[in-house]
């Protein structure tokens, strides 16, 4: 601790409280911050993880192991990143993840904080990002992926990095913050070329099947992953060998994909407290005898506060409701009509 008379250790020769004093605190508050965040993130990654052993999941396990892993070496640093694809980006033959499989299971006794941060680690995907500035307390990246500036407030991440240097890392927002999951690999201008040539490449041999190269990334994250032991395997942080990873065939489209955890959202952000549980209600009923749904979040939030209104007497049009989602009228006759017919 430093009085608040003492001279600035930072060498200015001013004392503290007119020198590095405020900024201090203010890189304690936030790192505090971030240490809270985390805590909130490593909590519920436990239950998942928890959730992720039962032995139900034994043979996927073993299916991802070795889809992920380059190398027989056990390495902590490795295991880690395969804990993070194994929970939230690895696929089983249904199209699902564990998480969202956690979240199917325990839908009914998650509070609303829990489902928004689960929904959030659900979007989380990792990049290749470049440092594009370094602040006290907030830090810019860019995704080369598509172009998206990303601040995270975690401070001391990026300490031994400077700007304009390229990283692999994972990001995730908790509660409006955005905080690495897992460390950041560096990553060499000269290993930067070769990743982004080489998934360039395979995303045009694939091109097909996804809408944009950040969607391949995110679908087959296994590249940047493979890349990221590469780095971390090789003492000279080389990168030996372009991937030549055989692309999973079949990419679930984005629609496919839709989380119904973003629909509870999407619900909760725009229905009226009063009839907001009805909302939730008739969704639960819906997806109990309807396995697969299509479409997007909004499309069928907006059918279900339609439905929900006409129900009660409301004079509303179809019109009115799928302005407030952003969504064409279109759209919500349709996801009407589906309700309806259920
Ligand atoms: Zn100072």
């Amino acid at each position: 601790m430093i009085g608040r008379n003492e001279l600035c250790p930072c060498g200015s020769g001013k004392k503290y409280k007119k020198c590095c004093l405020q900024k201090n605190q203010l890189i304690e508050f936030t790192r505090n911050k971030i240490l809270y965040a985390k805590g909130l993130y490593k909590n519920m990654e436990n239950k998942i993880y928890e959730y992720s052993k039962t032995s139900s999941f034994h043979n996927d396990r073993d299916v991802c192991t070795k889809k992920f892993h380059i190398s027989q070496d056990s390495n902590p640093t490795i295991d880690k990143l395969y804990n993070t694809y194994f929970m939230y980006d690895y696929r089983n033959d249904k199209g699902n993840t564990i998480t969202k499989m956690f979240i199917d299971d325990n839908k009914l006794t998650l509070s609303k904080n829990q489902i928004n941060l689960l929904s959030s680690m659900l979007k989380a995907n990792i990049s290749i990002f470049k440092i594009e500035d370094i602040g006290i307390t907030k830090s810019i990246i860019r995704d080369y992926f598509n172009d998206n500036k990303i601040v995270v407030e975690d401070v001391d991440a990026l300490k031994n990095l400077k700007v304009g240097q390229s990283i692999i890392g994972r990001t995730v927002n908790v509660q409006g913050m955005n905080i690495f999951v897992d460390e950041c690999i560096k990553v060499s201008d000269k290993n930067l070329k070769i990743i982004l040539d080489n998934i360039k490449q395979l995303y045009k041999s694939n091109s097909r099947k996804t809408k944009s190269i950040k969607e391949f990334v995110i679908y087959n994250s296994e590249l940047i992953y493979k890349f990221g032991q590469q780095i971390l395997l090789n003492d000279k942080s080389h990168i030996l060998n372009s991937l030549n990873t055989q692309v999973k065939k079949e990419i679930e489209s984005k629609d496919n994909n839709n989380s119904d955890v973003n629909i509870y959202d999407a619900l909760r952000n725009n229905m009226e407290e009063k009839y907001l549980q009805k909302g939730l209600d008739l969704w639960r009923g819906f997806i109990k005898s309807n396995k697969s749904i299509k479409g997007s979040e909004n499309g069928w939030a907006a059918a279900i506060e339609y439905y929900i209104k006409k129900d009660a007497g409301e004079i509303i049009t179809q019109a009115q409701v799928s302005e407030k989602y952003e969504i064409s009228p279109r759209t919500l006759g349709k996801r009407y009509k589906e309700l309806r017919a259920s």
